[in-house]
C-alpha cells in the first residue's frame, strides 16, 4: 500500500529524527522536561540496538515517531517518555522495575499499561475477545493516558502498515476499525479517528476503496466551482451582518462515505452531492447570530436542525448543525462552533492537554471521558461474564448503531439517528406504511422521535393510514426511505379518490340525498357528459380541487350546474364540517402563512389541483376567500390527531451569553424539536428570536411557551402569524 507524504502529514524523515522531536517539544514543555524526553531516547535506542523495523529501518524511528504523534497534540511530558519507551517493556529484556529507577513509578506504569495493551490480540474467538476488551478497558481506567500513548502506537504502525504480510495487515485493520478507530472517536479525537479510519479501510478493502478515491477525485473537479461559489456567498453574507468568523470546506472522508453508502443505501453521487462547509466564530452567541445568516441566505431543510451546543453529544462535542437548500437545489451542510467546540471537536480528550482553561467546565471532554470510564467499571462490575461485558460496551462504543427492541424482547439494529417511522419499516413495510404513531417505553412518542439505546419500540398502526412525505425529511434508513417513496408513488390518485368520496356525499347530503341514494344512472350519465373514464377519475378530481363537488352534486340531482348564480356566503359549505386527521397526506396541506396545529380555529380551502388547503379562522389570507365562497370547506379537527405541526413563536430577550442555548434547551426539554431559528437585533439591551418549532397542538404548544416564560432573561413570548 502506498502511503502518501501527504499522510505522513509533511516530511517522512523529519519525524523520525529526535532533534526534531525536541525542537517541537521546546515549544510548549519546560527545558528540563524536554532533556528527560530525550535520556528516555537514549535508553530506549540502547533498549531497541541492533532491531529493524520491517521497512528495514532501525527500530528507534517508531516509538520517535509515535511520540511525535503526541507531541502535536501537546501532550504531557510523560506521556511522551512513555511513548518514547512504550516497547521497551515488551521487546526487549529490560524490566519495568529498571524503567521505574530509571524514570519513575508513573513512566513505569504507563509503559506497562502500554505494553500490556500491546499483548492483547482482537482476533480470536468471542470470549476470549471479550476477556482481552475488559482488560483493556481497565488499564484505560487507570489511567487515561494509557490509551493516548496506546492510539499513537497504533497510529504509526497503520501509517507503515504496507510492509506487512497481506492477512497480518488485514487482521491490524480490521482490529483498528472495530476496537481502535471507535475509541479515539468515544473520547472525541477526531483528527485521530479520521486517520485511523481511512488507514484502515484502504488496508482492509483495497479495491473498494481504491474505487471510492478515484471516484472522489473525478468529482472533485465538478464540485471546485459550486463550492466557491456557496463559500464566498456566506462569507460575503456574515460579512455584511458583522458577523466574525472564519469559513471552511470540508471534504468527507473516505470511510465515512463508505459507511454512509452501505448504512443507509444511499448511492455514490447522493452521498458525495452535499456540500460541506464549517463556520467557527468567536464566542457562543455568534453561533446563533451565524445561523440566523445562512438561515436567511440559503432556506434550511426542515428538520435537520441541531442544537448540539445547547446538548452536547456523549463525548463532549458541541456545534450547531443545519443542511440548507443551496444553489440547483444541492444541500449544503454547515457546522457553526467557537475556536474552543472547535478544538474540542477534533482533538477530544487531548484538547484537554493542549487547553489547560477548560479543567473544570462540566463538559470538558476530559470530565466526559472520566465519567464515562467510570460507567464502565461500575457496569463489569454488574455484568455476569465478560460477553454480557462486551455488549454493553459496545453499545457504548458504536454510537452509529442504536439497539431497540420489539415489545417481544426482539433487539433491532438501527443506524444512529433512527426514528420510530425507520423502526416501523424495518419490522415490516406494512407495518412502517400504515403507522400513525409510537409508543417508546410504553409512552406515546411522535413517529419522528429519534430511539435511544435499550428503548422499547411499539408501533401504533391504523387501517387506512398513509406515509406521510414529511416523514422523508426525518428518516434516515434505506428502507424506510424506499417504502415511503414507492407508496407515496401510488398514493396520491388514491388518496385523491378517497377525499373526492368523501366530499361529494357530503355535498349530496347538503342537498338532501347521499352518494348511496343516487341512483347509477345518473351517475352514469354524468360520466358519459363530461367524458370521464368511470368514477375514480371524478372523485380523483373532486379530491384534487379541480371540480367543486357541490356544483357537481347540483348536477347529479339535477338541480342545474349554475342556477342561482352569485352564491350567498356559505353555499359552499357543507351540512357537517369535513374532519382532518392529519393523516389525509397531500391531498389536504396546512397553509404556511398562519401555520394551523390542532386546537385552532380552521376553515378549508379548495386549491385547484392541490385538494384542500387548511387555514387559521382569522388567518388574514382568509379574506383573500371571502368572495368566493364556492371554495370553502367546512373543516374540523378530529377529536384525536396524530402526528406534529409546526408552530412559529418569537421570544424577545435580553441580550445575555448563552441565552439562546437557554432557550433551546426549554423548548427540548418540554419535548418539541426546533425547525429553525431566526434572529433580528432589535438594539444593544434586546434580541427577538424567531422559532419554528414542531408540536402536537394547542396544549402542547401552551406547554412549551410556559416553559420559555420561566426564563429569567425572556421579557415576552408570543405565537407568530404572519
Ligand atoms: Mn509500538
Amino acid at each position: 500500500m502506498a502511503v502518501s507524504t501527504e499522510q505522513l502529514g509533511g516530511q517522512p524523515e523529519s519525524r523520525y529524527l529526535i532533534s526534531d522531536l525536541c525542537e517541537l517539544l521546546e515549544t510548549y514543555l519546560e527545558p528540563e522536561q524536554v532533556r528527560e524526553v530525550y535520556r528516555a531516547y537514549l535508553f530506549a535506542a540502547e533498549a531497541h540496538e541492533g532491531q529493524h523495523r520491517l521497512t528495514g529501518e532501525p527500530y528507534i524511528y517508531h516509538p520517535i515517531a509515535a511520540a511525535r504523534i503526541l507531541a502535536e497534540m501537546h501532550m504531557d511530558a510523560d506521556s511522551i517518555v512513555a511513548a518514547i519507551l512504550h516497547d521497551v517493556i515488551e521487546d526487549t529484556p529490560t524490566a519495568k522495575a529498571q524503567v521505574a529507577t530509571e524514570f519513575g513509578s508513573e513512566v513505569a506504569e504507563l509503559v506497562d499499561g502500554v505494553s500490556k495493551l500491546t499483548q492483547i490480540r482482537f482476533e480470536s474467538q468471542a470470549e476470549a475477545q471479550a476477556e482481552n476488551f475488559r482488560k483493556m478497558m481497565l488499564a484505560m481506567v487507570k489511567d487515561i493516558r494509557v490509551i493516548l500513548v496506546k492510539l499513537a502506537d497504533r497510529l504509526h504502525n497503520m501509517r507503515t502498515l504496507g510492509v506487512m504480510r497481506p492477512e497480518k495487515r488485514r487482521r491490524i485493520a480490521r482490529e483498528t476499525l472495530e476496537i481502535y478507530a471507535p475509541i479515539a472517536n468515544r473520547l472525541g479525537m477526531n483528527q485521530v479517528r479520521l486517520e485511523l479510519e481511512d488507514l484502515g479501510f484502504t488496508a482492509l478493502y483495497p479495491l473498494r476503496s481504491r474505487v471510492l478515491r478515484e471516484s472522489v477525485r473525478r468529482a472533485r473537479g465538478n464540485r471546485k466551482e459550486i463550492l466557491s461559489k456557496i463559500e464566498t456567498a456566506i462569507k460575503r453574507r456574515l460579512r455584511q451582518e458583522e458577523v466574525e468568523g472564519r469559513v471552511l470546506s470540508r471534504e468527507k472522508h473516505l470511510y465515512s462515505l463508505y459507511q454512509k453508502m452501505r448504512g443507509r443505501g444511499l448511492s455514490f453521487s447522493e452521498v458525495l452531492d452535499v456540500y460541506a462547509f464549517r463556520i467557527i466564530v468567536d464566542k457562543v452567541d455568534t453561533c446563533y447570530r451565524a445561523l440566523g445568516v445562512v438561515h436567511n441566505l440559503y432556506k434550511p431543510v426542515p428538520g435537520r436542525f441541531k442544537d448540539y451546543i445547547a446538548i452536547p453529544k456523549a463525548n463532549g462535542y458541541q456545534s450547531l448543525h443545519t443542511v440548507l437548500f443551496g444553489p440547483y437545489g444541492v444541500p449544503i451542510e454547515v457546522q457553526i462552533r467557537t475556536e474552543e467546540m472547535d478544538q474540542v471537536a477534533e482533538a477530544g480528550i487531548a484538547a484537554h492537554w493542549l487547553y489547560k482553561s477548560g479543567e473544570d467546565s462540566a463538559n470538558s471532554a476530559q470530565v466526559r471521558a472520566r465519567n464515562w470510564l467510570r460507567g464502565l467499571l461500575e457496569m463489569q462490575r454488574s455484568a455476569g461474564n465478560s460477553l454480557e461485558f462486551l455488549e454493553n460496551v459496545k453499545i457504548d462504543l458504536f454510537p452509529d448503531e442504536v439497539y431497540v427492541f420489539t415489545p417481544r424482547g426482539d433487539i433491532m439494529e438501527l443506524p444512529r439517528g433512527a426514528t420510530a417511522v425507520d423502526f416501523a419499516y424495518a419490522v415490516h413495510t406494512d407495518v412502517g406504511n400504515s403507522c400513525i404513531a409510537a409508543k417508546i417505553d410504553r409512552r406515546l412518542a411522535p413517529l419522528r422521535t429519534p430511539l435511544v439505546n435499550g428503548q422499547t419500540v411499539e408501533i401504533i398502526t391504523a387501517p387506512g393510514a398513509h406515509p406521510n412525505p414529511a416523514w422523508l425529511a426525518f428518516v434516515v434508513t434505506g428502507k424506510a426511505r424506499a417504502g415511503i417513496r414507492h407508496h407515496l408513488k401510488h398514493l396520491q390518485g388514491a388518496e385523491a379518490v378517497e377525499l373526492g368520496r368523501r366530499l361529494l356525499n357530503k355535498a349530496l347530503v347538503t342537498l338532501g340525498s347521499s352518494l348511496e341514494q343516487l341512483p347509477a344512472d345518473r351517475m352514469e350519465g354524468f360520466l358519459r357528459a363530461h367524458q370521464l373514464d368511470g368514477e375514480g377519475p371524478l372523485l380523483s378530481d373532486i379530491g384534487l380541487g379541480n371540480r367543486m363537488p357541490l356544483l357537481v352534486a347540483r348536477e347529479l340531482l339535477g338541480l342545474g350546474a349554475s342556477e342561482g348564480a352569485p352564491a350567498e356566503p356559505g353555499a359552499g359549505r357543507l351540512a357537517r364540517p369535513l374532519a382532518i386527521k392529519g393523516t389525509e397526506g397531500m391531498v389536504v396541506s396546512f397553509a404556511r402563512c398562519c401555520r394551523p396545529i390542532p386546537g385552532d380555529p380552521i376553515v378549508g380551502f379548495v386549491s385547484t389541483g392541490r385538494g384542500i388547503v387548511i387555514h387559521v379562522e382569522n388567518c388574514k389570507n382568509v379574506a383573500d376567500f371571502r368572495n368566493r365562497p364556492e371554495k370553502w370547506v367546512d373543516v374540523e379537527w378530529e377529536p384525536e390527531v396524530e402526528g406534529e405541526f409546526p408552530a412559529e413563536i418569537r421570544v424577545e430577550v435580553a441580550n445575555r451569553r448563552g441565552v439562546l442555548a437557554t432557550v433551546a434547551t426549554a423548548i427540548a426539554e418540554a419535548g418539541s424539536n426546533i425547525e429553525n431559528v431566526s434572529i433580528e437585533e432589535r438594539d444593544g439591551m434586546n434580541t427577538s428570536i424567531l422559532f419554528t418549532i414542531n408540536v402536537q397542538g394547542r396544549i402542547h404548544l401552551a406547554r412549551v411557551m410556559r416553559r420559555i416564560r420561566r426564563i429569567s432573561v425572556v421579557h415576552r413570548i408570543s405565537r407568530q402569524r404572519s
